[in-house]
């Protein structure tokens, strides 16, 4: 995905932001409103987003704590089985061998 703002910059007790050219961004106003739109589509808000690009990043599952067997999905901690792809519990994706 190509980045048409420009992102925070974190310093020491909070973010800077970039001055913007507005100029730049009058030129690509239409590039902006399409991806705008093609996001405002999915019906998402960002926090979800990044939930969703989270649950679909393959993690690995973690060994059981102490008194459990077997390994457990490293987001909810429900058990989980070696072969699946995702967690039955939050829907994690499970990195495959
Ligand atoms: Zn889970």
């Amino acid at each position: 995905m190509e980045r048409l703002t420009i992102p925070d910059e974190k310093i020491e007790g909070g973010v800077r932001r970039t001055v913007i050219d507005l100029r730049e961004v009058k030129k690509n106003a239409m590039t902006i409103y399409w991806a705008l739109k093609k996001y405002e589509d999915t019906g998402l808000d960002p926090d979800q987003i990044v939930e969703l690009k989270e649950r679909d990043t393959a993690k690995a599952p973690e060994p059981a704590p102490l008194g459990m067997e077997g390994m457990v999905c490293p987001t909810c901690g429900c058990k989980a089985v070696p072969w699946a792809k995702f967690c039955d519990e939050c829907g994690q994706r499970f990195v495959e061998d």
